[in-house]
């Protein structure tokens, strides 16, 4: 039925190899890596062999090149992927705290990745898009949120499915217009894919249990809820669950491992695989991707999974 889609932010990120508080004195940085979220999640749909292409914008740079170079070889179209010539690329600089979290600063706002919009490719692209995912960090991004609000209608229309990761940080405080699209979006989704919390939020209600039911109630398809080191969990509507542990590995960078999961969870369902095998694929993916620094460096190509799941244990 036509390629999985993506829009959103591409960006690069910078990691500090330290751990501590911000980015106050000079320190050693790795970087840059290929990231944003909704390209970190294409990216895994082209590795694990799905027909897959992105819509977002790079800048006329080095920052640019570096992710257009990797989604290409990952098997991701980028025909739709705009080069402005007067933005750079989107970055992100970020450094782990010794609690786990994280300190950022971001360049999106003044970037490229804020600035695309609808175009012809874009058009002949959603045309015949079979599946479009959409992550609710890109909704933040009015640029990226005027070409999904069009996108989704259009693939919707044709019969084409749609996915969504809620992915928007617990200190974002949407407004309200965003928040209203949100929710409309959420009740559009064959596959809801969100991680801890998110689950309650894009429910509007308290409770694991009491989530799942009422997004199941507005329409809701599938639910697959992302726990960390605590592995996975898949619902559907009509009340089948399966709990997939998660693989013993040690964990270097958590940043991706959602969306790596996602992008390959989503891909075996469109190649025609059981929730079970899925799951198994995804939870491979986001294990695998957090044992290197970098947002997507760890998670490998469905030969790479392979070898990985025959090799690592599962957490007890
Ligand atoms: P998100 O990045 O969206 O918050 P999670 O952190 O829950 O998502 O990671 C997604 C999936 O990746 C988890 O459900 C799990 O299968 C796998 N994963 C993440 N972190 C680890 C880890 N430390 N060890 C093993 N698997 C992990």
């Amino acid at each position: 039925l036509g390629p999985t889609v993506c829009v959103g932010e591409i960006l690069v990120e910078i990691v500090a190899t330290t751990v501590g508080d911000g980015f106050l004195e000079a320190q050693p940085l790795v970087g840059p890596f290929a990231s944003g979220a909704p390209a970190i999640f294409i990216s895994q749909c082209g590795r694990m062999g799905g027909q897959a292409a992105m819509v977002g914008a790079v800048g006329d740079d080095d920052f640019g090149r570096v992710n257009t170079d990797r989604l290409k070889r990952d098997g991701v179209d980028i025909s739709a992927i705009s080069i402005d010539p007067a933005y750079p690329t989107g970055s992100a600089f970020v450094r782990y705290r010794k609690d786990g979290s994280r300190d950022f600063v971001y360049n999106i706002a003044t970037s490229a990745a804020a600035r695309f919009g609808w175009s012809r490719t874009v058009g002949d692209l959603i045309d015949r898009t079979g599946h479009l995912h959409v992550m609710g960090s890109a909704l933040s991004v009015p640029s990226a949120r005027a070409v999904i609000d069009r996108a989704v209608d259009i693939v919707k229309a044709r019969g084409g499915t749609l996915s969504v990761d809620p992915n928007i940080r617990k200190e974002l405080k949407l407004d309200e217009d965003t928040e209203r699209r949100f929710s409309k979006l959420v009740a559009m989704a064959d596959l809801l894919l969100p991680s801890g919390e998110e689950l309650e939020r894009a429910a509007g209600v308290e409770g694991e249990a009491e989530a799942i039911r009422r997004l199941f109630e507005i329409g809701v398809k599938e639910i697959v809820l992302k726990r960390g080191a605590g592995g996975a969990s898949y619902f559907d509507s009509q009340g089948d669950r399966i709990d997939a542990p998660a693989f013993l590995v040690q964990e270097v960078d958590p940043t991706g491992a959602g969306d790596c999961f996602g992008g390959a969870y989503l891909t075996c369902r469109r190649l025609g695989m059981s929730p079970q095998q899925a799951l198994t694929y995804a939870s491979a993916a986001g294990a695998r991707n957090v044992t290197l620094l970098g947002p997507m460096e760890g998670a490998g190509t469905r030969q790479e999974l392979d070898a990985f799941i025959a090799s690592t244990e599962r957490r007890p």
